[in-house]
C-alpha cells in the first residue's frame, strides 16, 4: 500500500483503461474520484465495488469532459470530499475514423475537447492544491498516436500529439514543486474504444472485421498482441511511486514495439 491517504481523480474511469487505473490506484490505498459516462446503476456498482474490494473511499463525478466548469467541479469534489487531489489521471477519450475531407466538424471539435482540452482544464484546477502540498502526480493517457500517425484519424492524432506537448510543458512548469507530469502511450489495448472503431475502419478501408484486427490493428504492433488494461494501470501505479519521482515530462510507450519501427 503505497498511496494510502492520497486521492486520485481518474477521468473516463467508468470503462477500459481508466477503470483499470482507478482500481489499481485503489488497490494501493488511494481514495478515488471516478468519472465517465454510462449507466447510473452500473457506475454505482463499480463505485461501491472499489470501496468494498480495496477498503478505500470512492465518489463519482458526472463531469462531462466537454464542459470546463464541470471539470473544475470534479477536482473540487475530490478536494471537498477527501481534503486533496494528489493524483490526476487525464484519461477520458473518444475516437472517430474518417477521411479528413469527410471528417464531421462536430466530431473534430469533440475529440479535441475531450482528448486534449479537458486535460488542460483538470490540470489548471488541480495544480494549485498540489503545489500547496508540494506533491503531485499528473498522468495523461496519450497513445502511440502521440508519436506517429495513422490515416483517417486526423482529430485523434492531432489531440494526442497535443497532449504529449501539454505533458512536457506542464512538467517544466511544476518541476520544482514535487509534481511530476508524464504521459503513457499505449498501442492497441482491447477496450470498448477499440472495438467500436472496427466497423468504421471496415468501411473506410473496405475490409472485413478479421482483416481490420489482424492487418490494421495488430499489423502495427510487432508483438502481434494487444496491450492489456492492467499493464497500463501497473505503469500508472509505478509513476505514482517514489521510485518515479525523477521521471517527468516523459512519454512512455507501451505498444508492443510499434513506435520502434
Ligand atoms: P473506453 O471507451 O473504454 O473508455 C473511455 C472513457 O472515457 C469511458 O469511461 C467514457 O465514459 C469516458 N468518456 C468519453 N467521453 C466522455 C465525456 N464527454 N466526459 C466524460 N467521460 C467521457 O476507451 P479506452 O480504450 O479505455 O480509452 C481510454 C483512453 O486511452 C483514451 O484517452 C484513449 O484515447 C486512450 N488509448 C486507448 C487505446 C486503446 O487501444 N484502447 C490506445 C491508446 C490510447
Amino acid at each position: 500500500m503505497t498511496l494510502t491517504s492520497k486521492t486520485a481523480v481518474v477521468t473516463g474511469s467508468t470503462s477500459g483503461i481508466g477503470l483499470a487505473i482507478a482500481r489499481a490506484l485503489a488497490k494501493e490505498g488511494a481514495n478515488i474520484v471516478l468519472n465517465g459516462l454510462g449507466d447510473e446503476a452500473e457506475i454505482e456498482k463499480t463505485r461501491a465495488g472499489i470501496e468494498s474490494e480495496f477498503g478505500v473511499k470512492a465518489v463519482y463525478s458526472p463531469a462531462n469532459m466537454l464542459k470546463s466548469d464541470e471539470i473544475e467541479e470534479m477536482v473540487r469534489l475530490g478536494e471537498r470530499t477527501f481534503g486533496s487531489v494528489d493524483i490526476l489521471v487525464n484519461n477520458a477519450g473518444i475516437q472517430f475514423v474518417s477521411p479528413v475531407e469527410e471528417f464531421p466538424v462536430e466530431k473534430w471539435d469533440q475529440i479535441i475537447a475531450i482528448n486534449l482540452t479537458s486535460a488542460f482544464h483538470a490540470i489548471r484546477a488541480a495544480v494549485p492544491g498540489m503545489k500547496a502540498r508540494k506533491w503531485g502526480r499528473i498522468i495523461n493517457t496519450a497513445s502511440a498516436h502521440s508519436l506517429v500517425a495513422s490515416p483517417f484519424k486526423s482529430a485523434y492524432v492531432a489531440a494526442k500529439h497535443g497532449i504529449a506537448g501539454l505533458t512536457k510543458t506542464v512538467a517544466l512548469e511544476v518541476a520544482t514543486h514535487g509534481i511530476t507530469v508524464n504521459c503513457i502511450s499505449p498501442g492497441y489495448v482491447w477496450t470498448p474504444l477499440v472495438e467500436r472503431q472496427i466497423p468504421d475502419t471496415m468501411k473506410a478501408r473496405g475490409l472485413t472485421k478479421e482483416q481490420v484486427i489482424n492487418d490494421v490493428l495488430l499489423e502495427a504492433q510487432p508483438t502481434k498482441q494487444f496491450v492489456t488494461v492492467d499493464q497500463v494501470a501497473a505503469l500508472a501505479v509505478f509513476l505514482c511511486s517514489d521510485a518515479a519521482s525523477q521521471m517527468s515530462g516523459a512519454n512512455l510507450s507501451m505498444d508492443g514495439g510499434w513506435t520502434a519501427k
